[in-house]
């Protein structure tokens, strides 16, 4: 990365070319699309899954605050401590956002959202909502748990 590019848009976008989508997970890779392949993590066009208006609002609107507080809590200063607390709140805003998002969108197919958690306290084990043992059968993260909708 030259310096330059801090100041450009993101230009290397991983998308998915997977012939079929078979899962979705919601996550913020830094991109403007938090919508990713259950399998191979690539990004994939709202327009593919033939997204409505109201799915991409909601996504939007979720996306925005979720990314800000993860980039609050990756610059180390002085907010860190607190977007880590809203980040892991399963009661919290963007984690109660997005399961409902998840829920919505398995109508379609099965959607799982990426749920925070900071690699220095180690790998979750068990689901940071219901309390159950993470399945590890995953194909990339660490585990999922199918009830609640979430991925870590
Ligand atoms: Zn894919
Ligand atoms: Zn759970």
């Amino acid at each position: 990365m030259t310096m330059y590019e801090k100041l450009r848009p993101w230009t290397e976008i991983e998308s998915c070319r997977c012939k079929t989508v078979t899962g979705l997970v919601l996550i913020d890779l830094l991109t403007d699309n938090p919508i990713h392949c259950a399998s191979c993590r690539g990004e994939i066009d709202p327009e593919r899954l033939q997204l409505t208006e109201n799915e991409v609002e909601s996504i939007v609107r979720w996306h925005s605050v979720a990314s800000a507080l993860y980039r609050l809590w990756l610059d180390s200063g002085e907010y860190e401590h607190y977007a880590k607390e809203k980040l892991l709140d399963p009661r919290g805003q963007i984690n109660q956002q997005a399961q409902e998002l998840a829920i919505a969108m398995s109508l379609r197919l099965p959607t799982r959202f990426w749920y925070f958690h900071d690699t220095e306290d180690g790998d979750p084990i068990r689901c940071p909502v219901c309390g159950n043992q993470l399945d590890a059968a995953v194909e990339w993260g660490v585990g999922i748990c199918r009830p609640c909708h979430v991925q870590m």
